[in-house]
């Protein structure tokens, strides 16, 4: 496949009836599947067979779907352009030539390319929706709690969620209804129904936004290109044609959410990154009488660029002293952007903002730059540290042709109302 879409292409048969009957989901390769070899788009992991499913691919089997294979992301999801992988990068099926985004790159781009009716990605900081703007298909990042992360190769567990990609609204949203719910082996799920809502989430795309209103963060605005500002206003002209009505709101916290979304990120992350060492997980680093460089030469070898920086941030961020400038004060952040949300929240039945503020990037144009990578998390990453749900859906195209996301975030548990104003986009 010559856009690279996949790592492992390796079809699992699902049950024989069920929702998805007939329908193929591709499976980011950081989600494990029971004996078929799962990367997490990295070296380390390159021959690593997970001994169990997790509970989304329990899930999908049972629903009758089949698994056509792993698709390609960002090595261990660090990433917004799926260029990090050590398996190369995937290239834009609708935008030849540039970065499908990240980090679930490959499930975008191989449903944006119908090699897979639908697929799985996760999403810590945008890496559901930011693939599915850059390749014009639809994304949602559930509320943290709605889908089990059992399975799922952490990166960091505080704000990630797997969420469904597929080329329409009701599509995403009848994957999302197989794979939402409570699971044993996941402590932090929760059950939507004690919390209102009814799982009927493929119902809810009626396109029906008479009376809806919609609240615009105007810091989601500021710093995004012309063209993607003009495709998202045309959009809410057509939401209010359809009765919809919308005001501008501040959200002062939001200027914060970038930086403290990393300290967060990367100190999770170099936490949860820390049993790969040749020894319990990854590439053997060999023993030749000291423990300490045999780690070493195992993490030198099996990590690329990326995760060794990340790897390296989130250790200081986290290290004695440094704890309470960085750490606390991230946390601090994330309650204020939390608080910001819920209020704004409270006047608005959905917030609305372009899910990128850039259109995607030229192959090759972000490597050179991580802070120019980093900073274009803008719109995305404020929803992962509030753990609220949002959608993205295509809103159409800059001038010169390349797709726009328009994103919808609700309050906790409201997967409904994103999902119903979604839809009368899409
Ligand atoms: N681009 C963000 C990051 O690199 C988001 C990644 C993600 O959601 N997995 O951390």
């Amino acid at each position: 496949m010559s856009y690279n879409g996949y790592i492992t292409e390796q079809r699992i048969e699902g049950g024989d009836d069920g929702p998805l009957a007939g329908k193929t989901v591709a499976v980011k390769d950081n989600i494990s599947t029971d004996g078929v070899v799962t990367t997490c788009g990295s070296a380390m992991l390159a021959e690593y067979e997970p001994p169990y499913d997790a509970t989304v691919v329990e899930r999908l089997l049972d629903a009758g779907a089949a698994i056509p294979g792993k698709t390609n992301m960002d090595e261990f999801g660090m990433g917004t352009t799926t260029e990090t992988s050590a398996f190369g990068a995937t290239e834009n099926p609708t935008a030849p030539g540039h970065v499908p985004g990240g980090s679930s790159g490959g499930s975008a781009a191989v449903v944006a390319a119908g090699d897979a009716d639908m697929a799985l990605g996760t999403d810590t900081g945008g890496s559901v929706r930011c693939p599915a703007a850059f390749c014009g298909v639809v994304g949602i990042k559930p509320t943290y709690g709605l889908v089990s992360r059992y399975g799922l190769i952490a990166y960091a567990n505080s704000l990630e969620q797997i969420g469904p990609l597929a080329p329409t609204v009701e599509e995403a949203a009848e994957l999302l209804e197989v794979i939402a719910g409570p699971d044993e082996n996941d402590a932090t799920t929760r059950d939507a129904r004690e919390q209102g809502a009814t799982y009927e989430y493929a119902a809810a795309a009626d396109g029906d936004v008479e009376g809806l209103e919609i609240g615009i963060p105007t810091e989601l605005l500021d710093g995004a290109d012309e063209g993607i500002v003009e495709t998202f206003w045309d959009a809410i002209d057509d939401l209010e044609s359809a009765g919809a009505s919308y005001h501008e709101v501040s959200l002062p916290s939001l200027e914060h959410a970038v930086e403290a979304y990393y300290v967060i990120a990367m100190g999770e992350a170099s936490s949860n990154l820390a049993r790969f060492d040749g020894v319990r997980y990854g590439v053997s680093g060999g023993y030749e009488g000291n423990w300490n460089d045999s780690f070493a030469r195992s993490r030198d070898e099996g990590f690329g660029e990326e995760v060794k920086r990340r790897v390296l941030l989130g250790t200081y961020a986290l290290s004695a002293g440094y704890h309470d400038k960085y750490y606390r004060k991230a946390q601090d952040a994330r309650a204020w952007i939390k608080q910001d949300f819920d209020e704004a929240l409270d006047e608005a039945d959905v917030l609305a903002s372009p899910t990128m503020p850039v259109p995607p990037f030229e192959l090759g144009e972000s490597l050179e730059d991580p802070l120019k990578m980093y900073l274009a998390d803008a719109n995305t990453t404020p929803i992962n540290l509030a753990n609220l749900p949002a959608i993205s859906v295509p809103a159409g195209e800059t001038d010169d042709g390349l797709p726009v996301g328009m994103q919808f975030v609700g309050p906790a548990f409201g997967e409904e109302q994103i999902i119903r104003a979604g839809s009368a986009l899409a």
